[in-house]
């Protein structure tokens, strides 16, 4: 049985993990890099380890360090968290062979989904609809031009280990794809040292809709239902909800058995999540599976009363999951709003510095998940986000007037954050009638005027 876990990683994901573990009644121990020593989840651990220098690249990115941190402090399993070496196939490979269980698939798995072109041919073989396309990769420009001519513009050229919208570029005819091909072939190999690209139909205004998925080592295979994604500003996600305002529950039941199929086929283990796009009249498409805990998994929580957290450790610990899929219910509204450190006003620059007051909204169906507090400095080398705001309601309605309120409570001194633009967005009727598509956000900056959101 997991006694101890090493938390690979930093932010409000790693004192999530902290406090999914000490309900649990595990030891925690925090890695961190220098620039980190005032984060709350290693004021918080049971013990904590300084790794290395500030850049990522120096502390949680290195295997090695981590790995021996986990050999000093003799901790049973390792969480990932999200980003940094969460799906790193070989990451997860080192641990399995130093007898340190990785919580999240095994590396096979996370390997074979990580190649977004082997997963999407994984999954339709198991009778998932994916993105008309590219067989795999397209190997020079004429191949990928004749592709591209097959389908018809416009198409999206994707990287295959792409992620957080990185190396993915969209064309609408031939001039434009000759550009936009090497533009994403060199952003690829930038972000992920692999230029390999593949090619896809460009789906006008989709929602994205994702399914969360919870499996056991003993075959069992569960959704938590869906969360919808669309407001997303260059392809990152900024809102999150649950459930969908777009799905119809047959739809629901279509995708939530095809989302386990998927997972089914990847023999997928602990919590994932299968992406998919649905066009407006309604037919969904497979895009990519997330390996990991993702940023929004808060939402589905709150809909299911389901820690998700505990359920990796559950997993991890070869226990069964102890519910069917008969068992779970949606029968509450929640959203979640990213806080970035940024400003909207200035088209979304990083804002760090030090936060001057901080004040947290409360009361009835608020969550906060942020690892900041009063006098927190933001360190410049990580993501932006500083917390999630999660409010939930039994409507969607109440689930929105909740984040309004809570979002004008919200208070961050002394640096500039999305908060005036999710305030400006619970009040936008587009949104509030449930008609985001993943083309809202770039619609809603350009029709509104910059005083409203800053
Ligand atoms: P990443 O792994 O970089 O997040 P995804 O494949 O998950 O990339 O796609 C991120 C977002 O990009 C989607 O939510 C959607 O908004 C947009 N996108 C991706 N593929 C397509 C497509 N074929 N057509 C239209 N939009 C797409």
């Amino acid at each position: 049985m997991i006694q101890k876990i090493l938390i690979a990683n930093r932010g409000e994901i790693a004192l999530r993990i902290v406090r999914a573990c000490r309900e649990l009644g595990i030891k925690t121990l925090a890695v961190y890099s220098e620039a980190d020593v005032q984060s709350l989840h290693v004021q918080l651990a049971d013990e904590a380890i300084c790794i290395g220098g500030p850049k990522s690249a120096d502390s949680y990115l290195r295997v090695d360090r981590i790995i021996s941190a986990a050999e000093i402090a003799d901790v049973d399993a390792i969480h990932p968290g999200y980003g940094f070496l969460s799906e790193n196939a070989k990451f997860a490979e080192q641990c399995e062979s130093c007898n340190i269980k990785f919580i999240g698939p095994n590396s096979k798995t996370i390997r074979m989904m990580g190649d977004k072109s082997v997963a999407k041919d994984t999954v339709r073989k198991a009778n998932v609809p994916t993105v008309p396309g590219s067989d795999g990769p397209v190997d020079s420009e004429t191949e990928a031009l004749k592709v591209a001519r097959k389908i018809g513009y416009p198409v999206i050229i994707k990287a295959v280990a792409g992620g957080g919208g990185r190396g993915m570029r969209i064309a609408h005819n031939d001039v434009s794809f000759a550009k936009e091909y090497h533009v994403a072939r060199g952003e690829a190999e930038k972000a992920f040292g692999n230029g390999a690209v593949y090619i896809e139909k460009y789906i006008d205004k989709p929602r994205h809709i994702e399914f969360q998925i919870l499996a056991d080592s003993h075959g069992h295979t569960l959704h938590l239902g869906e969360r919808d994604c669309s407001v997303q500003r260059r392809h990152q996600k900024l809102i999150e909800e649950a459930p969908s305002p777009f799905l119809t529950s047959d739809l629901r039941k279509k995708m939530g058995k095809a989302a386990i199929r998927a997972a089914e086929a990847a023999e997928y283990e602990s919590a994932g999540t299968v992406e998919f796009l649905v066009d407006q009249k309604g037919h969904f498409y497979f895009i990519e599976m997330n390996t990991r805990i993702q940023v929004e998994h808060p939402v589905t929580e709150e809909v299911t009363g389901i820690d998700l957290v505990k359920q990796q450790i559950h997993v991890a610990n070869g226990q069964k999951l102890e519910f069917d899929q008969g068992d779970i219910k949606w029968e509450k509204h929640a959203i979640e709003c990213r806080i970035n450190a940024e400003d909207p006003g200035r088209n979304f620059a990083p804002s760090p510095g030090t936060i001057g007051l901080y004040y947290a909204p409360g009361g009835p169906g608020v969550r906060i998940d942020s690892h900041v507090y009063s006098g927190y400095s933001i360190p410049p080398y990580y993501d932006s986000m500083i917390g999630k705001l999660i409010c939930t309601g039994t409507t969607r309605k109440l689930a929105l007037e909740r984040a309004y309120r809570s979002l004008s409570e919200y208070l961050i001194r002394g640096i500039k954050t999305t908060i005036p633009l999710h305030t400006a967005i619970m009040a936008d009727p587009v949104f509030i009638e449930g008609k985001a598509t993943t083309a809202y956000m770039e619609e809603f900056l350009t029709r509104t005027p910059p005083d409203l959101f800053t």
